[in-house]
């Protein structure tokens, strides 16, 4: 098995550039909107669309298993209002057929919100049911949770959250869980140094499991530990620093699923990705 690394690449211009721009940057994995993330709607894929998609990523050496979906920032599979929570989970039912369409297999959500008006336990099973209302209604796409910073009301932020809706999903051979290092950071796991992120990654491994480890988002974090703020920053620029990066990297437990930078400075990628290669090649 190896290191897929790469970044969360624009798709604008058609879903079909999107393994050319990963390309371009030296990726050997990358994220992607299958539609624009701001809108709750979007014109239905088209089988031109489809063929031009999968031809590139065939040209490009993009498999499934190296590409991550995102689903729109809209939908709030939580939501503790009835109209507002069917409206998110048609939509989610429609990037999950979407992500099906295009032969996809991930698709990446953060988990809900529950607006300060449901308790947390009410919001990670409405989470949940929503996570089975898609399930039943597609075939081959994974339900892939995102933990979250816990900026404002967003759950997701504890392992434990994150393990109570997987528990309550009923198919759980197709939910799987993105760990975000930033949002991990943020949320109060100390990913700064080599023995505090092996612990945090223990933990995770007894509360939720590494068999449900489906993707990684590599982010360092402009805000300290614990601050429940969702900035992302640069490899090497924030509170988190390198050795984590260098920790996963050498990993076994991360081979074989997409690592993908989310940081702001589009331009330095292609030097991200390539000093993450190099950790993951040389042990170094
Ligand atoms: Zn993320
Ligand atoms: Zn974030």
């Amino acid at each position: 098995m190896t290191k897929y690394i790469g970044a969360h690449v624009s798709a604008s211009g058609g879903v079909d550039r999107a393994p050319l721009n990963a390309q371009a940057i030296g990726a050997t994995a990358f994220a992607l909107f299958t539609k624009n993330q701001r809108q709750w709607q979007a014109k239905p894929l088209t089988d031109e669309q489809i063929e031009a998609f999968q031809n590139n990523c065939e040209s490009a050496g993009y498999g499934a298993a190296q590409i991550l979906p995102h689903d729109s920032y809209l939908i709030n599979l939580g939501h503790p209002e009835a109209d507002s929570l069917a409206k998110s989970q048609a939509a989610f039912i429609d990037e999950m057929e979407r992500c099906q369409q295009l032969g996809l297999r991930l698709l990446n959500f953060h988990p809900g919100s529950h607006l300060r008006q449901i308790s947390e336990a009410d919001c990670l099973s409405r989470i949940a049911h929503s996570i089975n209302l898609a399930l039943e209604r597609t075939e081959s796409v994974t339900a892939v949770i995102e933990n979250t910073a816990g900026q404002g009301s967003n759950l997701g932020f504890r392992f434990e959250q994150i393990a109570s809706i997987i528990d309550q999903v009923d198919d759980t051979s197709r939910v799987g869980v993105c760990l975000d290092t930033c949002h991990t950071h943020s949320a109060g796991y100390d990913l700064s140094t080599e023995a505090s992120a092996t612990a945090v990654f223990a933990e995770f491994e007894q509360v939720v499991g590494f068999q449900y480890l489906s993707a990684m988002h590599l982010n360092d974090s402009k805000t300290p530990l614990d601050s429940h703020v969702d900035r992302h920053a640069s490899l090497g620029a924030g509170s988190l620093g390198w050795p984590v990066f260098r920790y996963i990297m050498q990993d076994a437990r991360f081979d074989g699923i997409p690592l993908v930078l989310e940081t702001p400075n589009s331009d330095n990628w292609p030097v991200e990705i390539a000093r993450l290669k190099e950790m993951a090649a040389h042990g170094s």
